[in-house]
């Protein structure tokens, strides 16, 4: 068994088609594949009636919540695609984004006249982003990739940044709860948190009912995934694991190309919680 519970199709901000991703991660051995776009569903409507062939589809999505003035990701796995508790939130927060992204796009044509809505306009996503700004800003020139584009435009505190307004982490973990699903913290060591911090996050996660976290994601080192798992058992959270995976133009990064949960994360990995039900032998 090979489980990979976090990655992105062009329906956020991945580069490509869910065909892709799946046919990609059967041939990296992968089992049981989570597809989670940025507060969208559409790569798994297709698949509802119609389950694709050589491993396990798992309906998941990765919603952007604030917590203490802070943007973090949850992952809900196992969700119903129908529950209008959650079709709702992933609505708003996608008008959240048009409406950010809108913003974004008058700051660029009045400095630059350049439209950002016409870029857009032509991909399949269904949540903007500001990585599709980023990848627009360097195919114009503006910088030379998008790290220097976050640091210079669209980073907190650059020239173009608009500040998001995301639903709260509670409101996020009771409504993928609500649509039957498990709720997930997304790559916990990427916030800019210190360790106390983060163990206030993981606490209030917890006690709000929160169901599991990730421990091995993609250029993790052992040391990381060590003290997450550790982290993991003492809040009592399920254990999940994801590449995260947007583009096959990464070579450092590959669906299911991520270390395997530690020994020590056996009997709490997610696959074993109540609500998983999916099929798995693992
Ligand atoms: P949004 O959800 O619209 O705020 O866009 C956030 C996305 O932008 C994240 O999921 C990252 O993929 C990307 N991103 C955020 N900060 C950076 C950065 N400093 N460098 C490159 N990509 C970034
Ligand atoms: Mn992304
Ligand atoms: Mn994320
Ligand atoms: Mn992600």
């Amino acid at each position: 068994m090979k489980f990979d519970l976090h990655s992105h199709s062009h329906y956020s901000d991945g580069k490509h088609a869910p065909e892709f991703l799946i046919e990609r991660a059967i041939q990296n051995g992968v089992t049981h594949l989570a597809i989670t776009d940025h507060d969208c569903i559409h790569a798994l409507a297709q698949y509802e009636k119609n389950p694709p062939e050589g491993l396990t589809l798992i309906n998941g999505v990765e919603i952007s919540c604030q917590w203490e003035g802070l943007e973090i990701h949850l992952i809900g796995l196992e969700i119903d695609l129908q529950s209008p508790g959650l079709l709702a939130l992933l609505a708003s927060q996608q008008q959240r984004r048009r409406h950010r992204i809108e913003q974004i796009a008058s700051l660029i044509k009045q400095h630059h006249k350049l439209d950002l809505l016409d870029y857009f306009a032509a991909l399949p996503c269904v949540s903007l982003t500001r990585s599709h700004v980023a990848d627009f800003m360097v195919e114009k020139g503006l910088c030379k990739n998008r790290q220097k584009v976050f640091k210079r435009y669209l980073g907190k505190g650059a020239k173009y940044y608009i500040k998001a307004q995301w639903c709260s982490l509670n409101e996020a973990i009771g409504t993928i709860q609500d649509a039957g699903g498990i709720a997930v913290i997304a790559h916990p060591s990427r916030y800019p948190l210190g360790t106390t911090k983060l163990r206030r996050l993981l606490s209030d996660f917890a006690n709000g009912g929160g169901d599991a976290m990730e421990v091995s994601y993609s250029n993790l080192d052992s040391i990381t995934i060590g003290k997450l798992a550790k982290l993991c058992l003492e809040f009592k959270l399920w254990a999940s694991v994801g590449s995260d995976f947007h583009t096959s133009e990464t070579t450092w990064l590959d669906i299911g190309k991520m270390p395997a949960l530690p020994p020590s994360c056996k009997k709490n990995a997610i696959w074993n919680h109540p609500r998983w039900h999916s099929i798995s032998l693992g």
